[in-house]
């Protein structure tokens, strides 16, 4: 249908309904505010549709809004065409998606634009001497409902409202820049259901928040990076801070010979658990995991260390690192590279070099 010339002026904001979300009252993300459904109305009160009642373009405007009664309406800056502003609605349900899952132990309900969402019905015919009809279901159920709570908790989140006033950004520093890239990567990671892109998506986010692009032995430098803010967390007993820091992060790759030393204490403490910074380790797992998708092998991603590796890093992992790319916002990854050189020497260094350029398994580490 052919309109005015003034059409072709962008709107100043876009209402769009979102499937499947209900929150308490008005929420912002970045540049986006969320309205609990029944809002919709008030929200066009200033400017009403352009036909009268009874026309098409009047009645179609209110039963858009009235269909997302029992759900969320988006409020997005307009400036842009709509495939702008649904991107930047999808980048502002990121970040409410990694909350929500950072704040869930079991299986989470979902919620989207409109065909976001992956839920289907995969129906079949099994055969054996005689036939059978089967079904599974794929993907997220729809529904997922914030409370007060969850909303005080949000709002009392350094971490949330760093990321949702880093979307906000028109031009973000270093820190604020990685911290919603890497969000994006994760959220996107944790829609997955296929483990090998899951895993490929978790160590991207990773990638994003804490390393530089550079050559050299990256994978070494993204573990003792990330080990950094995993190591003693959960006992709250940081390797580093609250006692002396382990070799694995004491050994810069980037030091003189470090390669092949972090090498030789990697096969220690592959065979010998006192030798093991399980973070570390485990770090290292993922890694491995996430270069057999990459290179070849994905059957060799299995769903469950896919699903602890986005476990770990939205439930351990990510607000500590989101609070560092807050706190040094001009150069996160060179400051934490400082940060953990200048930690002072752990006690009898010496003779853990020396063992673990003998693999004498007998010295013991003091390592957890
Ligand atoms: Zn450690």
């Amino acid at each position: 249908m052919a309109r005015s010339s003034s059409d072709r002026v962008p709107p100043d904001r876009y209402l769009i309904p979102v499937e499947g979300l209900c929150i308490p009252h008005r929420w912002e993300i970045g540049r986006v505010a969320l309205h609990p459904g029944t809002a919709g109305t008030d929200l066009v009160q200033d400017a009403p549709p352009i036909e009268d009642e009874d026309d098409f373009f009047h009645d179609r405007v209110y039963e858009l809004l009235d269909s997302a009664m029992e759900s969320t309406i988006a409020e997005v800056p307009g400036g842009s065409d709509v495939d702008a502003a649904m991107e930047e609605l999808r980048e502002s349900l990121d970040v409410l998606r990694l909350f929500q899952l950072s704040r869930q132990t079991t299986q989470s309900t979902s919620f989207g634009l409109s065909g976001d969402i992956r839920a289907s019905l995969v129906e079949y015919v099994a055969i054996w001497e005689k036939s059978a009809p089967g079904s599974r279901f794929v993907g997220d159920y729809v529904g997922f409902t914030f409370t007060e709570d969850s909303y005080n908790d949000w709002a009392n989140s350094t971490a949330f409202q760093f990321l949702s006033g880093s979307l906000a950004d028109p031009s973000p520093a270093e820190g604020p820049s990685r911290a919603v890239t890497g969000a994006r990567l994760l959220a996107r990671a944790a829609t997955e259901h296929r483990p090998d892109l899951k895993m490929l998506g978790v160590m991207a986010a990773l990638e994003a928040w804490l390393l530089n692009r550079q050559s050299g032995p990256q994978t070494l430098r993204l573990a003792r990076h990330v080990t950094w803010f995993g190591c003693g967390l959960p006992e709250n007993d940081q390797c580093g801070r609250d006692r002396p820091v382990c070799p694995y992060l004491h050994l810069s790759p980037d030091c003189k010979g470090g390669i092949s030393r972090i090498k030789k204490l990697q096969e220690l403490g592959s065979t010998y658990d006192a030798w093991r910074c399980s973070e570390w380790h485990r770090v290292m797992d993922w890694y491995d995991a996430r270069s057999d998708a990459a290179h070849g092998n994905p059957q060799s991603v299995d769903t469950k260390e896919a699903n602890s590796a986005e476990y770990c890093v939205l439930h351990y992992l990510m607000e500590p690192i989101l609070n560092w790319l807050r706190e040094h916002p001009q150069n996160p990854v060179a400051d934490l590279e400082a940060m953990i050189d200048g930690v002072e020497e752990p006690g009898g260094w010496q003779e853990m070099v020396k063992a673990i350029n003998s693999q004498d398994r007998s010295v013991p580490p003091s390592l957890t």
